[in-house]
Order: C-alpha cells, then structure tokens, then sequence
C-alpha cells in the first residue's frame, strides 16, 4: 500500500473533478503530423500516459494562428474547424481511461523563426527581437491583436468540441501572452503596455473571450512564469500582483512555471539543475491564490511531489519528463512499488535533439532510460513466437535493456558481465559533479533484471569459445567501447592516463593536468577535478569545448570551469606527449608546448569493442551487434538498439 496519500487525493479544477493530483505537463514532442492534425502516434502516445494513471493530461502547446507556430517542424494546430475530429479522437482515447484531457493553446510570438511561419516575420508586441531565433518581430497593431484574441476564443470553441474537460493558455516560457505581461519585451506605449494594467489587457481580453466562446464554466487555466530571470523580466513580486486578477478574470487553475527562451536551461533542466527547483514560485503563487496551484519543474520523486502538496506548497504537481521516462509513475506510486519506478534522470538526451541541434530540428522525442517513450506504436512488447535460448554480452544499459525486453517476451535470457558489476558505462558517468542521478538508472535497470528471472553471471568475459559450449540461438553483443588511444608520439609515456580511469578512481592525478579532448567528457573531468582544486588545461581541436554536452547542461558546467580557472586551447591538435608535457599546434600554425604537467588525461572519444562480433560471425543464428559495441555514441542510443533487438528475435 503506498504512503502517497495526499497526491492521490481528489481535486477540482473548476467543474473538472479529477482523481488524483498528478497533471502531465504540456510538452512539444514532435508526434503529431505534418499538417499539424493529430496522428495515430500521437494518439498512442498521450493513451500510454493516460494508462498509467495520471489525474489529468494537458496536451502539448497547440497554435491558435499559424503565424505562431513554435520553431518546430510540426505543432499541433487548432486554428481551424478541420482538426476537431483528430483532437475527438485524441479525448476519446485518453477518456477510455477515466483520465481527464485539456488543450494547451498558445501563439509563440517572437519566439519562433520566420522559417517555420512561412518566412514571414514573427509577431509580438514590440520590435524586439527573441535572443534565440534573432529575427525582427513585427509590431501588432491593435487590429492584429484583436484578431489574435479572437483565435484564441475559435480554439477554445473548438477544444470545447472536441470533448477536451479544459483548456490552458500558454502564459509562459516568452511565449506571445507572456511577452505582452512582461515588461522584457512589452515596449509599448498604447493601452496594451506600459504599467502592470497595460500589459495584462491583452491576456484579460484572451480569458474573457475564451469565456464567451467556448462558456463561462468551461475550465480555464494558465501556465505562467513564476518569474524571468533575464534583464527587465518579471519577478515573482510582479507575478503576485498579476495573480489574482488573471484569477478573477476566470482562471481556474494555474500551472506555474518560470523563464524565457533567454533561459532555456531552467525550461528543460537537466541533472545541472536541482530536483523541484521551481516549487517556491507555486508557492509564492499559492499564497495569492483562491484556485489550485500546480508546481513545475523536474519534479522526477514521488515523495518530493507527495511532500510538496502535503506541505500545501501547491495543489497539484505538473510532471513533465518523469511520465516520459515513466508513463505508468502513478499508478506504480500508488501501488507503493516505488523501486519499480523508472525515474527521468535529467540526462537531456532523447527527449531532446542533442546539443547542437540539428537545423530543421528533425527529431522525434523519446527517452534514455525508457526507448518506448515516443514510439508506442512501433515498439510493442509481444510474447515470443519461439522462445529462444539467448546471450546477452555485456551488462551496460544497452545489454539490461535488450536482456529485459527478451525476457518479458519469454526468452531464456543470460546475460554476462566482465566486470563485478552491472552498469557498464554508466557506472563512470554518473561520478562527475551534478550526474549523481545516473546512478538511479543504473540501480533501475539492474533491479528489473534481477527481479525478472534472467540468469546473472558477473566476472564472466564472453569469449568466441563460451559462446560455442553454452549454443545460444541469439547473442547479443553489448559490451561497449574502449578509449580512444590517438596514435601521437609519447603516448605510452607512465603520465598519460584516460579520463574514465580517472572518473571511475582506478587512477590518481597529480595537480597541474592537461585533458586532451573537450566535447563532453573532458569538461565533466575537469569539473570532476577542478572541485578538487587542481590547475587544468583543456586542449581541444574544435574551437569550442562542450559542443558534445547535453542541452541545458553547458551554462552550468562552463561557469564552473571559469570559477575553477580551467584554461580552454581550442582549434588545437596535440602532436607530441613529453616527460614534461605536450605539444600542439595552434589554429594558425603555430607549435605550442604546455610544460611542467604532471597527468596527461585522454579524453578524445572511443572505439567500438567489436572483435567479438566479427569472431562469432556465421557461428551462431542469431547475431546482433548493439550500442557502443557498434558505434561509439550515448547511452541513449545503445538503450534503444537493445529494445529493437530484443523485440525481433
Ligand atoms: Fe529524463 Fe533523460 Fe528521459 Fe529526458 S531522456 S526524459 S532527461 S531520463
């Protein structure tokens, strides 16, 4: 019996009766079609969400004007009649599970780039331009904005149709209606600017025309900043003000949040950023508030979600990549299987395009730790049709994946692990500052193996000769990359060590270090080190360091580096390791030498294992090479191979 009893209590949202506390966050995740009408995955989707027990979906940010439309290949679209059969059957579904649905409207304003609107520019209530997309906004004029109002009481109506029990406007995040609240960038002059009263005409106008569209009792909430951490945005003294007369204009609920694209590492935090981070804002909301109050921001523990309503910091926890990495959270919560909860571990990658994003931002969301997230439809757990006699080769999170997936599919699955323990990689990177989390993946996965009847052997290598005395009829080789040695003269001096024997303790540094190599696991090392006080150097041929960290990871991370003093050579190649230190030549041709270093730490990337693929080639029946082993990349792809394998033996 679970001890999570206030979040599974009742609550009302105006007339909207909802059965527990837990509300899915609106996130943009790529699902729907082209044309901005739901799709089937979609669909699959938000059900998977609504199976696993949650109080009340609200459905990722949906355009009321195709001029707004976010920076995103696709956003759901609800500026016009034609998409109300797709979002009836979206209601439908998610309805068939006794889970309550609201629509999430919004206009993004200057936060979006003329590429996706049509190559007009975008819209907002000044000329200024987003810091993001950069592009000069047009000005509205007071016939646009009424003809913006106006779309955002069409789109009410037309949720109302559809059968969603509420709607949301998108107050939030910079977003067109925050940008006419916040004096950031409100620069007008006429009755939509200037004072507080100014700048909150246009979102009263959008409630009440909302009210009269789509009816006066038909549930009404706002997402809103708590506050904008960028230069004139708002403070959370301001939001209180605001507060109650957006209320008595006709919220019924508020969702509060924090920020602007300017912050987009507090929108989508990773582990860099502390668990709950934002309660306080639903707090300071709460106390000028007569409706209920959510509380958001990488709340990924149910006891943190339990204590924040128990304490009556909020009403309601917004949950946002937890249900990502678990749709099934609530009602394992309320279960009280805790431990079997496959908890979002602020990785950022997966439910996000990696950092840099690619320029059409052509990726479909899913999840690390969980790689049917965003693939409900491709990805389904059947029993087997034969079972199978199968090895897994290596216990990294891409082997406890395939190995899981194979044995709830009813295979005879061993799995075997070189080391002494299960984890692999993962093991490592959960060591530098802030990744402690990853440790909660390891813990998960090797949990869920053991409780699932796989045979375990540790310190057992997968030879070519094993495989033949054991005759599996699968193998699954998932036994990961070593580092990469580059092939530079010196490189066998006793100095020279590699980034992840240092991360995981196998080797000591001395104080004055040199990192060769500066995407991501190089600055993770000199975090890791700079904490520990030592002089470091980071060399890297790129002319930046971090471009291979996650999003939302770099501001953090870099501002430590400074603080530590780490010393950044970019568009650098070193071409000699001394007794004293290294030599590279600089951009511009020039032969540099870093003298008097006591460690030389390989950080340069790593090299697939894959002699033991090539070797049992033709021996067996079933081959599959999978994550590292394959191809050097993350932990999140090597988690998504071991699915897919393991689903089509
Ligand atoms: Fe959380 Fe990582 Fe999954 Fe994103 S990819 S939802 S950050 S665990």
């Amino acid at each position: 019996m679970s001890m999570l009893k206030t979040i599974f209590s009742p609550i009302r949202i105006g007339k909207m009766q909802l059965d527990n506390r837990i509300v899915m966050s609106p996130m943009e995740v790529n699902q729907v079609a082209p044309d901005g009408s739901v799709s089937d995955a979609m669909i699959a989707y938000y059900e998977a969400r609504a199976r696993g027990g949650v109080g009340l979906i609200i459905v990722e940010q949906s355009a009321v004007d195709p001029r707004g439309k976010a920076a995103l290949p696709a956003q759901t679209a609800v500026w016009d009649d034609a998409y109300i059969p797709g979002l009836t059957k979206l209601v439908r579904a998610v309805h068939a599970h006794a889970v309550k649905i609201a629509l999430q409207l919004g206009h993004s304003g200057r936060q979006t780039s003329p590429v996706f609107i049509g190559g007009q520019p975008p819209v907002a209530p000044s000329p200024v331009p987003c810091p993001v997309f950069k592009a000069m906004p047009h000005e509205l004029t007071g016939a646009e904005i009424e003809d913006i109002i106006e779309k955002f009481g069409q789109a009410a109506r037309r949720a109302e149709e559809a059968g969603f029990d509420a709607v949301e406007i998108h107050g939030s995040h910079g977003y067109l209606v925050a940008q006419f609240m916040s004096a950031y960038s409100n620069k007008r002059t006429d009755e939509y600017g200037g004072s507080i009263e100014g700048r909150l005409k246009f979102p009263l106008e959008v409630i009440k025309r909302i009210k009269e569209k789509a009816g006066r009792k038909y549930p009404l909430m706002m997402r809103l900043a708590g506050y904008e951490p960028v230069p004139g945005g708002r403070t959370i003294d301001e939001t209180k003000c605001i507060v109650p007369i957006l209320v008595e204009a006709g919220l019924d609920a508020l969702d509060v949040t924090l920020g602007t694209y300017a912050n987009i590492e507090l929108l989508v935090p990773s582990s860099q950023v502390p668990i709950a981070f934002n309660v306080s804002s639903a707090e300071a909301v709460k106390k000028v508030s007569r409706v209920p109050v959510a509380a958001v921001g990488r709340i990924n523990d149910t006891l943190v979600a339990e204590a924040i309503i128990a304490q009556g910091r909020a009403d309601l926890v917004a949950l946002g990549r937890a249900l990502l990495a678990d749709p099934d959270l609530p009602r394992k919560a309320k279960a009280g299987a805790l431990q079997d909860i496959r908890r979002c571990i602020g990785c950022n990658s997966g439910c996000l395009p990696v950092s840099p994003p690619p320029p059409d931002l052509m990726w479909r969301v899913s999840c690390m730790v969980n790689p049917f997230a965003g693939r409900e439809m491709e990805r389904v757990v059947v029993p087997a049709s034969k079972p199978k006699k199968v090895l897994v080769a290596g216990g990294g999170p891409g082997g406890m994946e395939a190995a899981l997936i194979a044995a709830q599919r009813g295979h005879q699955v061993t799995l075997w692990e070189k080391s002494d323990r299960l984890g692999g990689q993962l093991n490592v990177a959960a060591i530098p500052p802030y990744k402690q989390e990853f440790a909660e993946a390891v813990r998960w996965f090797s949990t869920q193996v053991r409780k699932s009847g796989i045979k375990v052997e540790l310190n057992r290598e997968v030879t070519a000769s094993a495989v033949a005395e054991m005759k599996p009829e699968v193998v699954i080789v998932a036994i990961g990359a070593v580092p990469l040695i580059p092939n530079i003269p010196g490189i066998d001096n006793p100095k020279v060590v590699t980034a992840l024997d240092v991360l995981a303790g196998k080797v000591m540094v001395g104080d004055k270090v040199v990192i060769l190599g500066g995407g991501r696991i190089g600055p993770e090392t000199a975090d890791f080190l700079g904490h520990q006080g030592k002089q470091i150097t980071i060399i890297e041929m790129r002319p930046e360091i971090g471009l291979d960290l996650a999003m939302g990871v770099t501001p953090f991370l870099m501002a430590r580096l400074i603080k530590y003093g780490v010393r950044q050579v970019t568009s650098a190649r070193v071409v000699e390791i001394t007794d004293d230190g290294v030599t590279y030549v600089t951009g511009e041709g020039r032969r540099e030498t870093l003298s008097g270093m006591d460690s030389i730490i390989l950080a340069l990337g790593a090299k697939s294992m894959n002699e033991l693929g090539k070797q049992l080639t033709d021996r067996v029946a079933e081959l599959y090479v999978i994550g590292d082993a394959k191809e050097p990349r993350l932990a999140f792809h090597a988690v998504a191979e071991g699915a897919e394998v393991a689903l089509k033996i």
